[in-house]
C-alpha cells in the first residue's frame, strides 16, 4: 500500500529581543544558559526567573553527559547530507541541552558542545563524542 503524501512546511515567528544574546552567541560559538540569584537556571535561557529577578547570563563549556537521544533516519530533502545523525540530549551541571550530533554516541558518554550553521543559514547546537 502506497501512502500518499506531502510536504508541509511551518514558519514561526516568536518574540527574541530578551532572548537576542542566546541568538547573537550562537552565531559567536558560544551556548548560553540564564542563572538567578535565587539558585535557578534555565536552558533554554529566561530572561525572568520565576522568582521576578533578571537572570544572568552564562556560556555553557566543558564535557556533557549524553542522557538520551534518538537516531533520525529520515533525512529531509533539504539538508545537505544524507547519513542518519542523532539528536541528543546532554547535561551540562545544572542544565540539559538539545543538540544535534554526527558521532555514534550512547547514554552516559561525554560530549562537547559547538555552534555551526546548517545549510539553511540557520545557527545550531551541535555536540561531538569526547
Ligand atoms: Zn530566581
Amino acid at each position: 500500500m502506497i501512502i500518499e503524501s506531502r510536504e508541509l512546511r511551518l514558519r514561526h515567528r516568536i518574540p527574541v529581543n530578551r532572548i537576542g544574546k542566546y541568538w547573537k552567541g550562537l552565531e559567536e560559538g558560544k551556548v548560553y544558559k540564564t542563572v538567578c540569584r535565587c539558585g535557578r537556571s534555565y536552558y533554554p535561557p529566561r530572561a525572568e526567573c520565576v522568582c521576578g529577578n533578571q537572570t544572568d547570563w552564562v556560556e555553557i563549556t566543558g564535557k556533557g553527559i549524553v542522557e538520551c537521544f534518538t537516531v533520525v533516519h529520515s533525512i529531509p530533502s533539504c539538508f545537505e547530507w544524507s547519513k542518519p545523525y542523532r539528536i541528543v540530549i546532554a547535561r551540562f551541571g545544572d542544565v540539559r541541552v538539545m543538540g544535534w550530533c554526527e558521532d555514534e554516541v550512547v547514554v552516559g558518554d561525554e560530549v562537547s558542545i559547538f555552534t555551526a550553521m546548517d545549510g539553511s543559514g540557520v545557527w545550531k547546537v551541535w555536540f561531538r563524542r569526547g
